[in-house]
């Protein structure tokens, strides 16, 4: 199994029970920066979701019996093995995904291993809770043991980082998986799948089913041979997994969308809180949950803030992922359609939009005429009612406007559906700390942007979703705890 180099198709085997499967049915996938199809992946139907299910059903009482010291032990192998293959994972997920190789290279794929790393380091000092009751000649404790059959379905934007961010806890905490990652964005996990192979993990325990939505991801979540859902992807699919969920009695966490802001204080320091407002905006695309869309900067500074913002925006590269540029193209032509039709409906709304889409231009050299390029395009002079204000575009779109009392601003960032997160920037500890603790997010960065210890509770309030992840958040989800009382006198 090797990228390939020539005109030829990648084509992706599902893996089940310890083996590459092929599809009778495959799917077109594309490199975003031509067009051109470079993989095909397997368009798995209900019968493969059952296969697979059934392999994790019978690897389950062996595979819930080790260790966790045995569990770790492969999962640190895993992830050496990541870290090993650093540079082909990298430019696979850069042409599968868009992103700039450079960034897989230092975000995703690391990433991708410090999962492995971290959950498997704190499986082994996980400890459970007691409670002695002297009075009553008792002691309470916990056992927790894992759930049965993880389902894990990840989305595009980063995907290798946010698949293994539920592969790691799930297989870490004793149960077998059957994953099915975006159908735009395949390739890593097949790859991961040999790494896995070749790590040691026992055949069964993690299994993989490519495929749309609709077909393999639906049949997943309806399987009675599941256990628990981890879901990470938009609020309208997450919605309706919820509901699958709670019919059938399932646990679920649902990671989903944001309309993340960003708030400037008048004492702010331009010369870091600028460059970090830019990336938070325009990394990865703008295709990360946790980007920036909206940014309310104080009135005093809101000038000076907006001049540097575009001034440094328009410095920005944008090309072949290859490259050495910032921005790579979007995902998809559909994607960029959505996203362009955020800009126009700016427009429509009385918007100036100051840079980027329609105002710079960008002409890049065949054979990317076809790619799915956009400049990073900042909107002004926006109401707050816009859909481009309220709506997740998840693109490298972003609407400035300027706030006067601190009351204001935090009625106005908490005044969307979404709560996932928020960047706060300013000198005044106790303002900011203020602020901070009022807004309706499930993590707010002050004077940062994206520093993330997977020890730290993650997840989103209101519609961005259910439930928290972490190295201890985690097995909440992933295991079930019984409270044992034992009376001793
Ligand atoms: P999506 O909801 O369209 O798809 C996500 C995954 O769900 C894909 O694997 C897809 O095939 C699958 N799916 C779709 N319909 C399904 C169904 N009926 N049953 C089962 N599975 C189904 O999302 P997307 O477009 O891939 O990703 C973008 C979205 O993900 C954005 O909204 C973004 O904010 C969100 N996201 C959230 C987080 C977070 O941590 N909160 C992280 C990354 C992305």
């Amino acid at each position: 199994m090797s990228l390939s180099d020539t005109l030829k198709p990648l084509v992706i085997e599902n893996f089940i029970g310890g083996s590459f499967v092929k599809s009778s049915k495959y799917l077109d996938s594309f490199d975003p920066s031509t067009g051109e199809i470079w993989a095909q992946i397997p368009d798995s139907d209900p019968t493969d979701v059952d296969d697979a299910v059934q392999h994790a059903r019978n690897a389950f009482p062996m595979w819930s019996k080790t260790t966790a010291a045995e569990r770790a032990k492969i999962l640190i192998k895993i992830a050496d093995s990541i870290e090993e293959n650093l540079d082909k994972l990298a430019q696979a997920e850069s042409k599968d995904q868009g992103k700039p190789v450079s960034l897989a290279k230092r975000m995703d794929i690391p990433r991708a291993a410090l999962n492995f790393r971290a959950f498997a380091e704190s499986i082994c000092h996980h400890v459970n809770i007691s409670n002695n009751l002297p009075e009553m000649g008792c002691i309470n404790f916990t056992v927790r043991n894992p759930v049965g059959v993880a389902a894990l379905i990840s989305p595009w934007n980063l995907p290798l980082y946010l698949l293994t961010f539920k592969i790691a806890p799930a297989l870490a905490s004793g149960n077998c998986v059957v994953c099915k990652p975006s159908e735009i964005t395949s390739v890593t996990s097949w790859m991961l799948c040999k790494l896995i192979k070749d790590a040691g993990l026992p055949n069964g325990v993690l299994n993989m089913v490519f495929g749309t939505g609709s077909k393999a991801g639906e049949a997943l979540i309806n399987h009675q041979g599941v256990n628990v859902i981890s879901f990470t992807g938009s609020t309208n699919v997450g919605r309706h997994i919820g509901k699958v969920a709670a019919n059938n009695i399932k646990k679920v966490s649902l990671e989903l969308g944001g309309k993340n802001a960003g708030i400037i204080f008048d004492d702010a320091d331009l010369s870091k809180a600028v460059p970090a407002t830019i990336n938070s905006c325009f990394l990865n695309q703008g295709e990360i949950c946790l980007c920036t869309s909206r940014i309310f900067v104080q009135r005093a500074i809101f000038e000076e803030f907006v001049q540097r913002l575009v001034k440094e925006t328009k410095n920005l590269k944008v090309g072949p992922p290859t490259e050495d540029v910032f921005m790579g193209p979007l995902v998809s032509q559909v994607h960029l359609d959505k996203v362009r039709s955020y800009i126009d409906i700016a427009r429509k709304d009385g918007a100036r939009v100051l840079c980027g889409e329609s105002v710079d231009e960008l002409s890049l050299p065949a054979p990317y005429h076809k790619g799915y390029f956009i400049r990073p395009t900042i909107i002004t002079e926006l109401p707050d009612s816009s859909a481009c204000m309220q709506e997740e575009i998840f693109g490298p779109v972003v609407c400035l406007s300027p706030f006067d009392s601190e009351e204001e601003v935090i009625e106005r960032v908490n005044n969307v559906k979404y709560g996932l997160c928020s960047a706060v920037w300013g000198q005044k500890g106790d303002r900011l700390l203020r602020v901070a603790q009022q807004l309706h997010v499930g993590t707010v960065w002050i004077n940062c942007w994206l520093v993330r210890s997977l020890d730290m509770p993650f997840g989103g309030m209101k519609e961005s979703g259910i439930g928290r992840e972490g190295t201890s958040h985690s097995l909440e989800l992933y295991t079930e705890e019984t409270t044992i009382c034992y009376k001793y006198q």
